[in-house]
């Protein structure tokens, strides 16, 4: 169930996921953490939500029972820093045969799917614009925090810096907060091409320092190559993908603080002729041979100690909603539980510049979060970490995010 910005919430010797041993105390008021404080010995395990129960509930679920649980789990909500919320499918062709009352319904389901899955904020990385995100949050009912980039910057826009000003000026117009390059070639590209860069550097360059000059953070897709050195030079706020970076790369990287998102998972579903894209042999082949080098990318990353960012770069509705699965590939890529669930909690918001009110169960912070039935820490894989979610609280209301009516 979905708990939207509760007025007034208690929580009785629950335990905050990754913390071992000890229980808290914890109040949430208008949508904020007000009170988290280590419990009293042999303290009542209950909750009681003071605000009206039934208002809150979906209708086809009983009530959540209020007292003496057998055990519960607090974390804060999930940040994805890296969807596409607006994507219907694999390929943008099959979109535009879409009808768009049934493109908006489906944009509208993704927007629910992420949110029930306990991801509260997302950075969305080209496709969807604030304008269409307030509409969905209105009136879809689904509070689900978006930052966005709104277009994507590509091989069609690499006609020189007279032209990138145009882009990017129709860019900030949207009101967008991030502007994405794509620097590299993808799944699309041919193996030999793929990490040619796709602008100059004089291009990139400009692109940088003119969204930043206008107070807008850059996000760069980069497979490797010389465009990570570029986005290093350059100062942009994160790297997307990154799997042929070089333990060199790395090791700048975390000096410069950039951020890396590796969204890692997607590449080992793309890969897999069983799994739910159903690409064709010539993509699958490019997927596994980027989702073989994506942990050495993370191993790199991981010993020098770059900041790292949860993204699952899910774009289709048989992939929202299962964003925890990034959890599990970032588990067999070597991170530990605790480096995993912070590059999805703390880590997240810092690189969205919201380490002061989002990403932890803290007094004063917006109280973002997910309550489970299980320690999250143990669950085995993502399917069983999706069926211990009890609740899912939202610190802002749809009105809140998405201003009036
Ligand atoms: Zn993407």
């Amino acid at each position: 169930m979905l708990n939207k910005r509760p007025e007034a919430l208690d929580y009785r010797a629950i335990r905050i996921a990754g913390i071992e041993g000890k229980r808290y105390d914890i109040s949430i008021r208008d949508g904020r953490f007000t009170s988290v404080k280590e419990s009293e010995p042999g303290a009542q395990i209950e909750s009681l939500d003071h605000t009206e129960p039934f208002a809150q509930q979906e209708p086809d679920r009983p009530a959540e029972p209020t007292q003496s649980e057998p055990g519960l789990w607090i974390s804060p909500g999930i940040i994805d820093l890296h969807t596409h919320l607006a994507w219907t499918d694999f390929d943008h062709a099959d979109q535009l045969k879409r009808t768009s009352s049934e493109v908006e319904a489906m944009q509208g389901a993704a927007f629910g799917a992420t949110l029930r899955t306990g991801v509260t904020t997302a950075r969305d990385a080209g496709g969807i614009t604030p304008q269409t995100i307030r509409h969905l949050v209105r009136n879809y009912g689904n509070p689900l925090r978006v930052e966005t980039s709104s277009e994507m910057l590509g091989s069609a826009d690499a006609l020189g810096t007279k032209f990138l000003e145009g882009r990017l000026a129709e860019i900030y117009a949207t009101g967008a907060g991030w502007v994405k390059i794509m620097a590299t070639g993808g799944l699309g590209a041919p193996a030999e091409k793929v990490l040619e860069p796709v602008f100059s550097e004089e291009e990139f360059n400009f692109i940088v320092r003119h969204a930043h000059a206008n107070q807008i953070k850059v996000l760069v897709h980069t497979w490797g190559g010389v465009t990570v050195d570029w986005s290093i030079r350059a100062g942009v706020e994160s790297v997307e993908h990154g799997m042929f970076l070089t333990a060199d790369q790395a090791g700048r990287l975390a000096e410069s603080r950039t951020a890396y998102v590796s969204t890692a998972s997607i590449y080992r579903i793309a890969a897999d002729p069983a799994g739910v894209l159903a690409l064709p042999p010539v993509i699958r082949d490019r997927a596994a041979r980027a989702a073989e080098a994506h942990s050495r990318a993370i191993g790199y990353a991981r010993s020098a100690g770059v900041r790292l960012g949860f993204g699952t770069d899910y774009a289709t509705p048989l992939l929202h909603g299962y964003n925890l699965q990034e959890l599990d590939t970032l588990l067999d890529y070597g991170l530990t539980r605790a480096e995993a669930w912070q590059s999805a909690t703390s880590g997240a918001a810092e690189i969205l510049g919201r380490g002061h009110d989002l990403g932890r169960i803290a007094e004063g912070y917006l109280a973002d979060a997910v309550i489970w039935n299980a320690d999250p820490f143990q669950a085995r894989d993502a399917d069983v970490l999706r069926e211990s979610i009890v609740s899912v609280i939202t610190g802002q209301s749809e009105a809140e995010l998405a201003g009036g009516k």
